[in-house]
């Protein structure tokens, strides 16, 4: 079904039509043929859509229809809200926003707000008022108390990517923000994931909603390849340089634990002659955001990044993520391959696996219903073992009878200090 045919207004259409080319946008995505006309009418939307289904678009377009609809000539106050997790996504929905919002009748001003950054800026923005404010719960709250916005007009909200919302901890934020919203409004809710949490806080806040799901997992998508490499620990910077540099990977996303470890690797790489940035939440924003924009010119090859900084990266053509420390949960792990193979095009996921997190890896896979064949690169084959220590049954995975022999302590107590030699 085309864009056309949505239930967009006749009145709207060609100016929405206009920027939807703009982007490049040809046909509608699956949760966009689903949502848009549903949203239109003005039905409440729980949906299960992962970053690349282009929820974005899903929303943006019929909350832009609404306001345009409905113009309140020079008066702004805020009818759409829209929560998200971090700063990257609040601007590149905001971008989003504008783009297609371009060629409407009446001008829609956007107000994007998130922390990290000075709030005075943020209050100067809001004094003449916005249609729409894309925030993170924390600055919001933080922005009604200094008085800069109320939300007594919304009428139309959005909580996008909302389990992350959960885990990175706005539950209460969340609570305060619904509390201060007008009952008679119409709420979207988009998630990638959906546990027991989530299905309360959507129930609380949504009437009949339509339920959608496109794509149960990224893992089910077939443009994505999966693969794990067996390496030990204390070779993976070493293999990721071979494989960025003999399979000529152009754009590679790399995921650590910490940021430690990000400033580390980049900074092996960089010595490498590999264009190789960290990103992760320590950094200023405007590193961050110069980081992001490199990446994206392609002047930068590799960003190395932890869990928290790189939500809602996206990247056009990223080809690669690489999981050099593995996700600690199949949620987290969903949402890093999210970020490849997205909007229908190919990607690779690569995991490095290792004795020690070998067992990790298969809850990720069983959690995920997949199975990816282990591979190994020659020169790379890994020699250590898996560790246990006595002292926590379960920092073997779990898995009984594993016990390493007297030899298996000798190879362990090598590796260790080949280790110390190596990231
Ligand atoms: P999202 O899931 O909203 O993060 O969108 C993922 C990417 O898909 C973004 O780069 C969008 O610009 C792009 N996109 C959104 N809708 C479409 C569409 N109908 N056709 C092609 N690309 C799209």
């Amino acid at each position: 079904m085309p864009f056309s045919s949505l239930g967009f207004s006749p009145a709207l259409l060609p100016a929405l039509l206009r920027a939807i080319t703009e982007n490049g946008y040809l046909a509608p995505t699956a949760i966009q043929s689903e949502a848009i006309p549903a949203a239109l009418q003005g039905r409440d939307i729980v949906a299960s859509a992962q970053t690349g289904s282009g929820k974005t678009a899903a929303f943006a377009l019929p909350l832009l229809h609404r306001l345009a609809e409905t113009p309140t000539g020079t008066s702004r106050r805020v009818r759409g809200l829209i929560l998200v997790p971090a700063r990257e996504l609040a601007a590149q929905v905001g971008e989003a926003l504008v783009s297609l919002a371009k060629y409407l009748p009446q001008r829609i001003k956007v107000a994007v707000v998130f922390g990290g950054v000075s709030i005075n800026p943020q209050m100067m923005n809001l004094r003449g008022g916005a249609d729409i404010v894309v925030a993170t719960p924390g600055r919001l709250i933080d922005l009604i108390d200094h008085n800069a916005l109320t939300l007594a007009s919304v009428s139309l909200l959005v909580l996008d990517e909302a389990d992350r919302l959960l885990d990175l901890g706005f539950g209460e934020e969340l609570g305060r923000i619904l509390a201060l919203l007008p009952a008679q409004r119409q709420s979207l809710f988009f998630s990638a994931t959906f546990p027991p949490a989530i299905e309360t806080l959507a129930a609380s806040m949504l009437t009949d909603p339509l339920r959608i799901e496109v794509q149960a997992a990224p893992q089910a998508a077939p443009d994505i390849v999966q693969r794990a490499i067996e390496v030990d620990p204390s070779r993976r910077t070493q293999l990721l340089r071979h494989l960025v540099q003999t399979e000529k990977f152009k754009r590679v996303l790399v995921f650590v634990a910490t940021k430690h470890a990000a400033e580390i690797v980049a900074d092996k790489l960089r010595k490498a002659e590999i264009e190789a940035e960290p990103f992760h939440g320590e950094l200023s924003q405007g590193k961050r955001n110069q980081v992001l924009q490199d990446f994206k010119l392609k002047a930068l090859q590799v960003v190395v990044a932890t869990d928290v900084a790189a939500r809602g990266i996206d990247i056009a053509q990223l080809p690669v993520v690489v999981n050099y420390d593995l996700p600690r949960s199949s949620v987290d792990y969903t949402h890093r391959i999210g970020r490849t193979g997205r909007a229908g095009e190919s990607g690779m996921a690569i995991s490095f696996v290792s004795a020690n997190t070998e067992a990790h890896f298969k809850l990720i896979e069983k959690r995920q219903g997949m199975n990816v064949a282990r591979e190994q690169v020659a020169g790379f084959e890994p020699v250590e073992v898996q560790q246990v220590n006595p002292a926590d049954p379960l920092s073997n995975g779990g898995i009984k009878g594993k016990r390493p022999s007297k030899k298996d302590k000798l190879r362990q107590a090598a590796a260790q200090t080949q280790a110390g030699q190596d990231h």
